[in-house]
C-alpha cells in the first residue's frame, strides 16, 4: 500500500494531536507534534531568561538557536514520540498556560520557524507521517496528499482544553483558557511568518459537534480515498 502524508493543521486546541494520534496508531505511522517543538523552544527561553514569563520582553534568541537541539523520543507507555530540549523530555513541562501564553512570541521569529522546518521536513521526508500544526499544509508539506483544516467554536475548545489541564492538575479558570486561545488564534493567524490560513486543497472538520469516533470515522474514509488514488 501506498504511503502518504497526512498534514492536520487548524486553530489551538480543536483536537489537531488527538486525530494525528489516533490515525498514526492506526496507519502505523509517525506523528510529528510540530506544537511540541515550538512550545520546547519557548520553555529553552524562558529557563535562560531570554523571554519574561508574561511574555513582555524577548531577548536575543536568535544568538541562541545553535544552542538548542529538538527531538523525539518514542514513549511505549503512551504509544507515540514525545518531545526533548536538548535531550531532555519536556512533555509535561511544555503543555503549562505559562508556555502557552509565550509561545506565539517564540514561534512568530522568522529564524525560529527555519530552523523547525529543516527539522519538520526531515521527519516527514519518507512520507507515512502525520504531522500537525499551523502551517503543515502551506509550508512544511505543501504537497501532502491529505490536508485536513480543523476548527471548532471557540467556548468548545476552551471546555476542552480546560478539562485536559485539570486533569493533569493545572490550576487554571476557564476564562484564562478562552483567553488565552482567542490570542493564540489572533497571533498565529495574522503573524507575517508562515501564519495560520486554510490550504486551498485542505478537507475542512468542524468538529464542535462531532464526537471522537464520528470523526475518526470521517477522517478514515478520507485516508482511504487518498491511499487508493495514490495507487492507482
Ligand atoms: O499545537 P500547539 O497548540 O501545541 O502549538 C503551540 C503554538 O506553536 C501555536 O499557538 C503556534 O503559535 C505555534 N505553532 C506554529 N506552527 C506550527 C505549530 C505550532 O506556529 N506548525
Amino acid at each position: 500500500m501506498k504511503k502518504i502524508t497526512i498534514a492536520i493543521d487548524g486553530f489551538s486546541s480543536c483536537g489537531k494531536s488527538t486525530l494525528a494520534k489516533q490515525l498514526a496508531k492506526r496507519l502505523s505511522y509517525s506523528y510529528v507534534d510540530t506544537g511540541a517543538m515550538f512550545r520546547a523552544v519557548a520553555l529553552y527561553c524562558l529557563r535562560n531568561g531570554l523571554i519574561k514569563e508574561d511574555g513582555t520582553k524577548v531577548y536575543k534568541i536568535k544568538e541562541f538557536l545553535d544552542e538548542i537541539t529538538i527531538g523525539f523520543v518514542f514513549n511505549p507507555k503512551v504509544g507515540y514520540a514525545e518531545v526533548t530540549l536538548n535531550g531532555e523530555n519536556v512533555e509535561s513541562e511544555i503543555r503549562n498556560l505559562t508556555i502557552s501564553k509565550i509561545v506565539t512570541k517564540i514561534s512568530g521569529i522568522k529564524e525560529v520557524r527555519e530552523k523547525l522546518l529543516v527539522l519538520q521536513q526531515a521527519l516527514g521526508k519518507d512520507k507515512a507521517a502525520v504531522l500537525d500544526g499551523r502551517d503543515i499544509g502551506t509550508v512544511v508539506f505543501p504537497d501532502a496528499e491529505l490536508k485536513i483544516f480543523m476548527t471548532a467554536d471557540t467556548i468548545i475548545r476552551a471546555e476542552r482544553r480546560l478539562s485536559e489541564l485539570k486533569s493533569k492538575g493545572h490550576k487554571v479558570t476557564l476564562e484564562e483558557v478562552e483567553e488565552n486561545l482567542k490570542l493564540r488564534d489572533y497571533s498565529d493567524t495574522t503573524r507575517e511568518e508562515s501564519p495560520l490560513i486554510q490550504a486551498k486543497d485542505a478537507v475542512v472538520i468542524d468538529n464542535s459537534n462531532l464526537s471522537r469516533e464520528d470523526q475518526l470515522f470521517m477522517i478514515d474514509a478520507l485516508v482511504q480515498q487518498r491511499i487508493l488514488k495514490e495507487d492507482i
